[in-house]
């Protein structure tokens, strides 16, 4: 129901209900009023009567009073006219010719109590009389001595006057004022209902018009507009709420196409349908890019950028098992920079989501990637693109088709996070490369010497806390200068990855190889005693003896001499070991080369060449 209706009912509502009691009230004191000139009528009649029956006894011609009273009976309204005798005038002088005893019970309660009694008999739709009964009371005072007549007292009643008079003119005149007040107070009615109406209607219009907009608004709408109305109030109130409507969305469709720019557009269905809270929602979301953006740039290196997206994606957007993998597209490598909760693909620089640069969701298809390996689990493998030689692919991996569904509504917020992170991820990838490459020799991609020498301390302090030793292998090609004097450098390049192959081939992760300079490697054995090294160092040494060595059309074999020691069994410093590895390898030249030596410390220092002091 709308509120002009609601308005309108209330009032008639009010105004029947005013209209009852002005009636009811109308009705009332007209019955009073007619009843109270209906009495006084009677009254005046019955003293009439009285006066005029007091004349005819005091002249004598009381016998004659029944043409008067007869004559009485004739005015009008008056129905009926009676005398009564008191029990004193009847025991003084009878009843009378015509019996004037008391009819009824009020005429003997008047002549009782000498009191005038009166009594209304009303008919709706019958005749309504008034019955009337006056005393005679016994008086000597002026020109009536009603002692000297009657065996009296005075005071006493005489006898008493009773008539009936008609009182319908006064109820027919009563109906029809009744009948004019209803038809008036009936047309006010109507004339207050249209004017009210005609004066609230444009406002009431107006307000159920903005209660429709706003009530759309509240739900996201805001394309409803006011509609405008007659007055000029209420058109003025129309237009500044339109106007503020207008403003509004407009203002908020710019504010979105402008926003939008910046971030990735989510799912239709997870986004907000009310625009005001879809824009509260995208600046949220832009300020917290922002934040995030601004947090990175500070991050020291690439691993805490990697760690600072694995807690957006786990704490912002709620993904609890997923692996952030780094992709090499120079070297074809794929490194998992970031695991939650366990590693689930062996990709091994073939991932299908970054070979394809497509989405890999096992909703489409169960087997879609063959490198994943945890049955009645679902992943959602997505690449990003970081720079050329560079992609990132999140790995996320959940328990069900529908938690995946989920997964994939969040993807949208995923991406605005790599995008913000994509130059930092850059600028810090160059810079560890950078500083890799600085540890780094060009040549055979092994660590250098600068690396040794800035990771000595580490490896030592390690090294004492977890009491692990460290055996240390110095390697040197036999007559290597006879390769570049016979084939060139080229080819003393190649024997040099010969080596530098043979030596990742032959040692294991935990094993650090680097090239100390020229063709010279030494090779750090993790946890490594007095017989592994040795028989480490012959494998080596066997192993390069085999290889054949490219030399244009032809090829060539070479050996290699390795000296051995072992920290801190050898030495207490790392440096004083990395020495006596030195000596041993001398030895091993000095022994005729293509052979392994281990440092013997019951050799006596001076016969060293070099001095382990430095
Ligand atoms: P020995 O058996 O005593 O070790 O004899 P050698 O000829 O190997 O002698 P030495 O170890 O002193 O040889 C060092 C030579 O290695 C000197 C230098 O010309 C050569 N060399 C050093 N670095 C490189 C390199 O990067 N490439 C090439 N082709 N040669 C290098
Ligand atoms: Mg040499
Ligand atoms: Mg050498």
């Amino acid at each position: 129901m709308n509120t002009r209706t609601r308005i309108a009912l209330s009032l008639f509502t009010i105004m029947v209900i005013m209209f009852m009691i002005m009636l009811a009230n109308l009705v009332y004191n007209f019955r009073n009023y007619s009843i109270h000139t209906a009495i006084n009528k009677a009254e005046t009649i019955a003293q009439s009567v009285k006066h005029g029956l007091t004349a005819h006894m005091i002249n004598g011609v009381m016998e004659q009073r029944e043409i008067f009273l007869k004559e009485i009976e004739h005015l009008d309204g008056l129905e009926n006219v009676w005398l009564v005798r008191g029990s004193n005038v009847i025991n003084q002088y009878g009843v009378g010719l015509f019996n004037e005893n008391s009819r009824d019970e009020i005429d003997e309660n008047v002549l009782t109590t000498g009191k005038t009694i009166h009594e209304l008999n009303e008919s709706l739709l019958g005749s309504s009389t008034l019955r009337i009964t006056i005393p005679y009371i016994a008086t000597n005072t002026g020109s009536i001595d009603c002692i000297s007549c009657h065996d009296s007292k005075v005071g006493d009643t005489l006898g008493a006057i009773s008539m009936v008079v008609n009182i319908d003119d006064l109820k027919t005149h009563g109906v029809t004022s009744i009948a004019y007040a209803i038809f008036i107070l009936f047309t006010l009615m109507v004339f207050i209902m249209i004017f009210v109406q005609r004066l609230i209607g444009p406002y009431v219009n107006v307000f159920d018009s903005i209660k429709n907009v706003m009530s759309a608004a509240q739900n996201g709408d805001y394309s409803k507009r006011v509609i405008n109305t007659s007055t000029k109030e209420s058109r003025e109130v129309a237009n500044w709420v339109n106007g503020l409507l207008e403003k509004l969305q407009t203002t908020l469709d710019e504010i979105e196409n402008k926003i939008h720019i910046f971030i990735t557009k989510q799912d239709e269905k997870c986004e907000q349908s009310d625009p005001l809270i879809k824009v509260n929602e995208t600046v949220s979301r832009l300020s917290d890019i922002y934040n995030f953006r601004k947090t990175i740039e500070h991050d020291q290196d690439i691993s805490t950028v990697y760690e600072r997206i694995a807690e957006v994606l786990k704490n912002k957007i709620g993904l609890e098992d997923f692996v952030i993998i780094e992709a090499d597209n120079a070297t074809h490598t794929t490194t998992e920079v970031h695991i939650e909760r366990e590693s689930h693909c062996q990709a091994n620089g073939n991932c299908r989501a970054d070979r394809t640069n497509s989405l890999v969701d096992s909703c489409q298809f169960k087997k879609l990637c063959s490198k994943f390996n945890f049955e009645g689990k679902q992943y959602l493998c997505v690449p990003y693109s970081i720079s050329n030689d560079l992609d990132i692919v999140i790995s996320i991996v959940s328990n069900s088709e529908k938690e995946s569904k989920e997964i994939r509504y969040k993807l949208p917020l995923v991406n605005d996070y790599i995008d913000a992170a994509k130059p930092e991820i850059v600028g810090k990838k160059l810079m560890h490369q950078l500083e890799r490459s600085a540890r780094t020799d060009p040549l055979t991609g092994l660590f250098n010497r600068k690396f040794l020498e800035e990771s000595i301390d580490k490896i030592v302090s390690q090294s004492k806390r977890s009491k692990i030793s460290y055996g240390i292998l110095m390697v040197d090609i036999d007559y290597f200068k006879m390769i570049n004097d016979t084939h060139g450098h080229d080819v003393g390049d190649e024997a040099i990855k010969v080596i530098s192959n043979t030596l990742l081939e032959n040692t294991r992760e935990s094993d650090i190889v680097v090239r100390f300079g020229g063709e010279e490697f030494i090779v750090l054995l993790y946890n490594c005693d007095k017989d592994y090294i040795k028989e480490i160092a012959e494998k080596i040494r066997i192993a390069f003896a085999a290889k054949k060595i490219k030399a244009g059309n032809g090829h060539f074999s070479k050996t290699i001499s390795i000296g051995c020691s072992i920290f801190p069994e050898h030495g207490d410093t790392f440096w004083k070991c990395i020495k006596y590895a030195d000596t041993a390898l001398y030895a091993a030249k000095e022994g005729g080369r293509d052979r392994v030596v281990v440092y013997d410390p019951t050799q006596s220092e001076e016969n060293n060449p070099l001095d382990p002091n430095y």
